[in-house]
């Protein structure tokens, strides 16, 4: 009998919280030391949390945006590096299944992630086109050959760079017609791939661990089957779908300002000035940037989770342009109540905060990250505004 999807649910919440504590557990070492946490992928990979959204057929979890969301937020609270390249896998495990790719590449990369545990994720960044969300073209060239194509580029960010082993690439098919549309499309790149290296460049103040490393691809030969779909313009449904997916990954960003709650609340309860004779929870002061903290995050919670809840009922297909609207409203709130929230954390703890010995310092550093992340806020302010005036 197979295993009803709220129960799976339920297992993969369990396995977040169980992984978010051993990740956490090891952030600090590896920030210091200045390495790569590769002992988290074996811990994911044991407990098959990467599969949270390869279908059922292939041998994953096969769960939605709204079990996944929930999940990420509590993985979120340990490791937000190690969480972040995880949103991306189980992201563009989801889109790679409703993107229409070739049916026998999606066989070969879900076989690949079931039996290998191989990650993927998608490398779209350029230094040239800033955020790709914003519409800028690739000047990373796939040229057709009678092989199929050669593609050669830099991809920027890449988070889990160490450890992906199938590429998402964009890049521009170059043609001799004058005044052509450049065509844009995506590509699938395998890392053992002759031709694709990686240069370990992610030196940030956010995320350290994360590996947005660049994926250099010199004259990568590629066959037909590897041109997935169209980088351009797809259907608003797909969109909106695909748009739904980046709950995951603003999920992270709410749970490292959980994290830092967690943690201003431990800390208001045992810290006793002698000054006082009693916690710094008793004061009014604390008590209402306590408050404020709470209030910050449970906007952005309630938010977050009703979005994805609409979104895992198919509001893409129904109403593709009011959840591309409100996704990006979860988002703004998941990272800017989150940045409250790690703010008000601090002052709880005063200076203590400052120190290198607590969590506080990393969720203050990792939390700012997920402003760089689409839709960045204009985009989501502005669209709201267009729903608001029925304009969208
Ligand atoms: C933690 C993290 C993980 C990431 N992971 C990935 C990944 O896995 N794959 C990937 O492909 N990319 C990834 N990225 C890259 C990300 O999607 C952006 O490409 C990157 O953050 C650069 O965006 P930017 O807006 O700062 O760029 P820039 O283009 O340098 O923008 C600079 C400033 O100008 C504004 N701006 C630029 N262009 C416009 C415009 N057309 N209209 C209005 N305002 C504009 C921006 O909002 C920003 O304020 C990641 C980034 C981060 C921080």
């Amino acid at each position: 009998m197979t295993e009803p999807a709220i129960s799976r649910a339920a297992r993969l919440y369990d396995t977040a919280a169980e992984l978010a504590d051993l990740f956490g557990s090891r952030a600090a070492a590896h920030e210091s030391a200045g390495t790569f946490p590769y002992e988290n992928y074996d811990d994911l990979r044991r407990t098959g949390y990467h599969l949270a959204t390869v279908p059922e057929s292939y041998g994953g979890w096969g769960l939605s945006v709204a079990d996944v969301t929930r999940a990420q937020a509590r993985l979120g609270e340990g490791c937000a590096s190690t969480a972040l390249v995880v949103a991306m896998q189980v992201t563009q495990v989801a889109r790679a299944v409703r993107a229409g790719w070739p049916q026998a590449t999606l066989n070969r990369v879900m076989e690949g992630i079931v039996e290998h545990g191989y990650l993927i994720n998608s490398t779209a960044s350029e230094p040239a086109t800033g955020s790709p969300s914003r519409g800028g073209i690739p000047t990373t060239t796939a040229t057709p050959n009678p092989g199929g194509y050669s593609i050669t580029g830099r991809k920027t960010y890449s988070t889990g760079a160490p450890v992906l082993h199938y590429f998402v690439v964009s890049a521009n098919i170059p043609t001799n017609e004058v005044g052509a549309r450049p065509q844009v499309a995506n590509f699938l790149v395998e890392r053992d791939q002759p031709g694709v290296s990686i240069e370990r460049t992610w030196d940030a103040l956010s995320l350290k661990l994360c590996g947005n490393d660049d994926l250099v691809l010199e004259n990568v030969q590629l066959d037909k089957s590897a041109l997935l779909a169209s980088a351009q313009k797809p259907p608003p449904e797909s969109a909106a779908f695909s748009a739904a997916w980046g709950l995951p990954v603003a999920a992270v960003y709410f749970g490292i300002g959980r994290a830092a709650a967690k943690f201003a609340a431990k800390y208001a309860r045992e810290r006793k000035p002698n000054s006082l004779g009693k916690s710094i929870a008793e004061l009014p002061h604390i008590q209402d940037k306590a408050g404020r903290m709470e209030l910050a995050l449970l906007e952005a919670e309630n938010t977050l989770f009703a979005v994805a809840d609409l979104a895992a009922t198919g509001e893409a297909d129904r109403n593709p342009a009011r959840l591309t609207a409100l996704v990006g409203a979860a988002k703004f709130l998941a990272t800017n109540r989150a940045i409250e929230a790690v703010d008000l954390a601090m002052r709880i703890a005063g200076s203590a905060s400052l120190s290198m010995e607590t969590p506080l310092q990393r969720y203050y550093r990792d939390v700012r990250a997920g402003l760089g992340n689409p839709p960045m806020d204009d985009v989501s302010i502005a669209t709201l505004g267009k729903m608001a005036l029925g304009i969208l």
